[in-house]
């Protein structure tokens, strides 16, 4: 036997090992990401922040196999398709807030009985059980979210890939979403990575904090989150430590911009 299987605990549920990514070619050829290597635990919340345009989107559609990468590799354990959330929920506008979140789960080929079941109980869990039968446009922008977010769920997917989900929102609906997420995180011992350029957002949800440079990518800097859950944003020690990732930010920021 030369099986060198190792334990799942050890496992990386998402390991990127020196990833690179060229836009076009020639002159015109943008070095995106330049050498990334991370490896994000099973039951992980990792914040990716970073400048806009330093290549965060990018690195979730590599992760999330939408675009192909130049060089270096990406593995999400046991080959699992990950689950995506946007900042734009992309919902279907003409379909019911139900029918939206069982259309992975028609994909899937899941039975009527069975995908009925499946829809309450998303539902339940983002707390829209009584907005099933409603349409987007009758939605507030959290609501919208929030079927976005059960919609990725319906998926089974164990690692989900959030890029800016929340950025639209107002302070208060991204606050209360804030809670949401860290309960079906937690219960659902998900696998996230989570991109934003809001530093207080990171400190309020990441296990660990990433920093990415300005173009092209580079990981410049990590540090973990120590603060207890449940925690609220607008703590102290959730400042503090934001006021520590920001300077690190404007220093790299003002680094470039010279
Ligand atoms: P972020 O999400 O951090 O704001 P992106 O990943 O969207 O950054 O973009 C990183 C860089 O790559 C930017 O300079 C952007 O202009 C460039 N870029 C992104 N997508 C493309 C593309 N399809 N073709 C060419 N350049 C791109
Ligand atoms: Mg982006």
């Amino acid at each position: 036997m030369t099986s060198l299987t190792l334990p799942q605990s050890t496992t990386a549920a998402v390991a990127l090992s020196g990833v690179t990514k060229v836009y076009g070619r020639g002159d015109t050829a943008v070095l995106a990401l330049d050498g990334v290597s991370l490896d994000v635990a099973p039951g992980e919340f990792v914040c990716l922040v970073g400048a806009s345009g330093c290549g965060k989107s990018t690195l979730l559609n590599l992760i999330a196999g939408l675009d192909g990468i130049s060089g270096g590799e990406v593995a999400v354990a046991n080959g699992a398709t990950p689950g995506l959330m946007f900042q734009e929920p992309a919902l279907f506008p003409w379909l019911t807030v139900a029918a939206n979140v069982e259309v992975p789960l028609k994909l899937r080929g899941l039975p009527r009985a069975e995908r009925r079941a499946r829809v309450a109980e998303l539902l339940d869990v983002v707390q829209l059980g009584d907005f099933a039968k409603r349409r987007p446009h009758e939605l507030s922008g959290g609501m919208r979210q929030r079927v976005a977010l059960a919609r990725t769920l319906a998926l089974d997917a164990p690692v989900l890939l959030m890029d800016e989900p929340f950025g639209a929102l107002d302070a208060m609906t991204r606050d209360l979403l804030h809670d949401e997420l860290e309960r079906i995180w937690s219960q659902r011992r998900l696998t996230v990575l989570f991109v934003t350029h809001n530093v207080r957002e990171a400190a309020r949800l990441a296990d660990r904090i990433v920093l990415l440079s300005s173009r092209p990518g580079r990981i410049i800097y990590e540090t973990r989150v120590d603060v207890p859950r449940p925690r609220r944003i607008d703590s102290s020690e959730i400042a503090a430590l934001a006021a520590e990732v920001t300077d690190r930010l404007r220093s790299e920021v003002g680094r470039h911009g010279q």
